[in-house]
């Protein structure tokens, strides 16, 4: 189907293809963004503070905390933006290559 921006006045639903249908509320869970991965966080336990800025910072919501502390990154979403370890105020978070683990992404 295309479209001409003068038609914009008469537009309507029924006229249209839908782009994406949303079948219910709250199923981004659903969505694996960690398909699109190239590089992985990982975490030195030994430099962590605890400070759980990277679990705030984290657009995704992939890192896991349990009883106040963080305990790992949820790899079924994260994609690998590395903002985690651009914030991680004691450098504790290293990204590395999908490459590098058995099976990647
Ligand atoms: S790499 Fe990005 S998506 Fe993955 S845990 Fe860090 S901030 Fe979240
Ligand atoms: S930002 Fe760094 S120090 Fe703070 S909880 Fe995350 S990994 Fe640990």
């Amino acid at each position: 189907m295309t479209w001409d921006i003068k038609d914009i006045q008469k537009w309507s639903p029924e006229e249209h293809e839908l782009g994406a249908v949303i079948p219910e509320a709250g199923n981004a869970t659903l969505y694996k963004t960690g398909g699109w991965r190239s590089e992985r966080p990982v975490r030195d336990e030994e430099k962590c503070t605890q400070c759980l800025f990277c679990y705030f910072y984290c657009p995704d919501t992939a890192v896991l905390v349990e009883d106040g502390k963080v305990v790992a990154f949820d790899y079924d979403h994260c994609k690998g933006c590395g903002v985690c370890a651009t914030e991680c105020p004691v450098d504790a978070i290293t990204m590395h290559p999908e490459t590098e683990f058995e099976g990647g992404c």
